[in-house]
């Protein structure tokens, strides 16, 4: 029995890898899916990826989490269309911008940091705001942090600043939102095989695999069947949760 039939889930970052795969997910459980991304074309392909089931009606929108006109936009579309926010929110857009910390710039910082954390930040606030204000009392945020932002990361100052912040936020998160029915947990994946790992170059991905005990990297699904889970009432009784998903790295 799928256990979001008549849920509506917002996914952003739902353009590509760990949200792509969210997206299917998801939908396979029965919820209707907001497929948020910044390029409209990877917003299309997975909405067509997911559009099978016609009793399910899915929206697409280009949305860029770092900024907050951009997020009022997304969050008024939704609901000219669902008149409703969505009761499922995950926050999977991400970026990396890696260097030394030596040679990294102001700017590289400032992007890492803009879309990873403030981009969570702005898309939690707004959307949730809407989700009190409509009454909504069984609602469930998914915050992607990464296993770099406990422990840190060669060339990647930024990124595990940001995802190390996206832990925190969720923690205090839970804490606020929790009596309101509200819950927030989040997950720290380790090397997942998307996009932004392939970007990494293969000796060093070599030697990630030689510290991971379960020998491969993780693949998308891996990481969304949790999401679907931390989405569904079988997690109900988890809140300010981070769950990490790494292969045992
Ligand atoms: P991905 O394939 O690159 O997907 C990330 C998506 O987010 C892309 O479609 C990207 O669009 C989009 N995005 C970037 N900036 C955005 C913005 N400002 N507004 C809206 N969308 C934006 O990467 P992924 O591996 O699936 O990563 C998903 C999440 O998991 C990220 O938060 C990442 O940090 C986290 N994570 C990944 C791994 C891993 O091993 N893959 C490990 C730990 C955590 P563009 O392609 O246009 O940039």
């Amino acid at each position: 029995m799928s256990s979001l039939i008549g849920r509506l889930a917002l996914v952003t970052g739902g353009g590509s890898g760990i949200g792509q795969a969210t997206c299917r997910i998801l939908a396979r459980e029965g919820a209707s899916i907001i497929v948020a991304d910044r390029a409209s074309k990877n917003v299309q392909k997975t909405l067509q990826s997911i559009q099978s089931d016609t009793t399910q009606n899915h929206l697409g929108l280009e949305m860029d989490v770092a900024k907050a006109t951009s997020v009022e936009d997304a969050l008024k579309n939704t609901l000219e269309k669902y008149a409703k926010p969505p009761s499922i929110i995950v926050n999977c857009a991400g970026i990396t911008r890696d260097n030394f910390l030596l040679k990294l710039s102001e700017e590289d910082f400032d992007e890492v940091i803009n879309v990873n954390l403030k981009g969570t930040f702005l898309v939690t606030k707004i959307f949730t705001n809407s989700i009190v204000q409509n009454g909504i009392n069984n609602a469930s945020i998914i915050n992607i942090g990464s296993i770099v932002g406990d422990y840190g990361n060669l060339g990647q100052t930024n990124y595990s600043a940001s995802k190390a912040g996206v832990e925190l936020l969720t923690r205090t998160a839970s804490k606020e939102l929790g009596n309101l029915g509200i819950r927030v947990n989040v997950i720290l994946p380790g090397m997942i095989r998307t996009p932004m790992i392939d970007a990494v170059p293969p000796k060093v991905q070599e030697k990630f695999k030689e510290l991971i005990p379960m020998k491969r990297f993780g693949n998308a699904e891996e990481i969304a069947e949790v999401i679907a889970f931390l989405a569904s009432d079988k997690s109900s009784y988890m809140n300010g949760a981070t769950i990490k998903v790494t292969g045992g790295f």
